[in-house]
């Protein structure tokens, strides 16, 4: 939430010991990384649209942890912050994405042609499969920085372009300022729409300002494939359905996504890309694919046991409550998806979701009749 560059001069009447952050009570990957060295050096910088150092790390000043995850604690407010605030997001991203040097390669796949297997997940413990990803358009600055003109400009944008699928994408756009709060809430419980902002780490960052003008969901009829706009990044494409095929899921995110990129430039407008950091997006922890490829799964033998982190971690996999990041798991079902997001391609990391989750329902089943899974926990990836 960018506080005004004429702000962040007047700032430096006080010295950098005066201004830095207290972070000995965090637990974020910001916190780890700004050392006040770095803190002194950034400072006094800016991004062309003007955003600064305090406005990167405030979610993360402002939120010292988190009950479930390790939160990153910054935030991109456009395209240039990764460059400009190299020194202190070059250490985050190493940090959370496993060791990714500045100097890394990533590598896009987005030929769902590619993935093996993946159509036969169990449906008595998969209630449903899921793949996402963020987009940004080009030209405009990042949500924690968009100012209401440039957000509603995104919304136009991306309803003249959306509105121009056919076939299994033709749908529609339902601005939330149009809908009642049961209809809102309604999408919300059945796991299509984005919460209320009420997530500190959305609000804290600057995300949640103006709601709820210009943010909204635009769906196929069967909500299959949904785009929201203006939450976290300006563009989310979901492809999701009940049970478990995520071979399909991964299908219609790989074609619509395709689609979309083409509209959107026909528009003039491409996405935030570089061969470096992939997919840039508002979060440090979504670059690279953006992708996060889930289920909702019935594990609820295996999360009682003692090697499940273990497991999950050699599996390069994460787990939430099916509520969405800010929820615990409730009666043995997780949110279940991976943990990478750069390094790894797009196949590679839902390969990773369709074998994983393979084997922990493999887990599950010999649980339940009593066994033991010893011999079944796989070797780190
Ligand atoms: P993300 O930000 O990655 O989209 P969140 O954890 O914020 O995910 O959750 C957003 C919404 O998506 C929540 O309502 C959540 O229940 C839903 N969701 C996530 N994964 C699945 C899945 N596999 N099946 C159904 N709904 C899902
Ligand atoms: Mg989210």
């Amino acid at each position: 939430m960018t506080s005004g560059n004429i702000h962040n001069k007047f700032k430096m009447k006080f010295s950098a010991e005066e201004e830095f952050p207290d972070l000995s009570k965090h637990n974020n990957h910001m916190a780890k990384a700004l050392t006040f060295e770095i803190y002194k050096k950034l400072r006094d910088k800016q991004t062309p649209s003007g955003f600064t150092l305090d406005d990167v790390i405030q979610t993360g000043v402002d939120n010292p942890g988190h009950p479930f995850i390790m939160t990153v604690g910054c935030v991109a407010g456009d395209e240039e912050t990764y460059e400009v605030f190299k020194d202190l997001l070059d250490i985050v991203i190493q940090d959370r994405h496993g060791g990714y040097k500045p100097t890394d390669k990533h590598k896009t796949d987005l030929n769902y042609k590619n993935l093996k297997g993946g159509d036969d997940l169990d449906p008595k413990y998969v209630l449903s499969s899921r793949v996402r990803t963020g987009r940004s358009i080009i030209g405009y600055t990042l949500p924690p920085h968009s100012s209401r003109g440039e957000r509603r400009a995104i919304e136009k944008l991306s309803i003249e372009a959306l509105n121009s699928l056919d076939g299994e994408f033709k749908g529609k756009y339902y601005p939330l300022k149009d809908m009642t709060d049961k209809e809102q809430q309604q999408l919300i419980d059945d796991h299509f729409l984005f919460d209320k902002p009420v997530s500190p780490l959305l609000l804290a960052s600057g995300m949640a300002r103006d709601w709820p003008d210009a943010r909204g969901i635009w769906h196929n009829e069967n909500k299959t494939f949904l785009v929201w706009v203006n939450e976290e990044d300006h563009l989310r494409v979901i492809s999701m359905e009940k049970g478990g095929n995520m071979k399909e899921v991964f299908r219609r995110f790989c074609v619509g996504l395709e689609k979309i990129e083409a509209v959107f430039k026909k528009h003039n407008h491409g996405f935030m890309w570089n061969e470096h950091l992939g997919y840039v997006l508002t979060c440090p922890s979504n670059l690279g694919t953006g992708l996060r490829g889930g289920v909702h799964v019935k594990l609820p033998n295996l999360s009682k046991h003692a090697k499940f982190e273990e497991v999950l971690n050699r599996l390069r996999l994460q787990k939430r409550g099916t509520g969405g990041v800010d929820t615990a798991a409730e009666g043995g079902v997780f949110d279940i998806s991976n943990a990478d997001r750069l390094g790894f391609s797009e196949v590679e990391q839902v390969q990773m979701v369709v074998d994983g989750v393979k084997l922990m329902i493999e887990m599950e089943k010999k649980l339940e009749k009593g066994g033991s899974i010893d011999s079944m926990v796989p070797a780190q990836k």
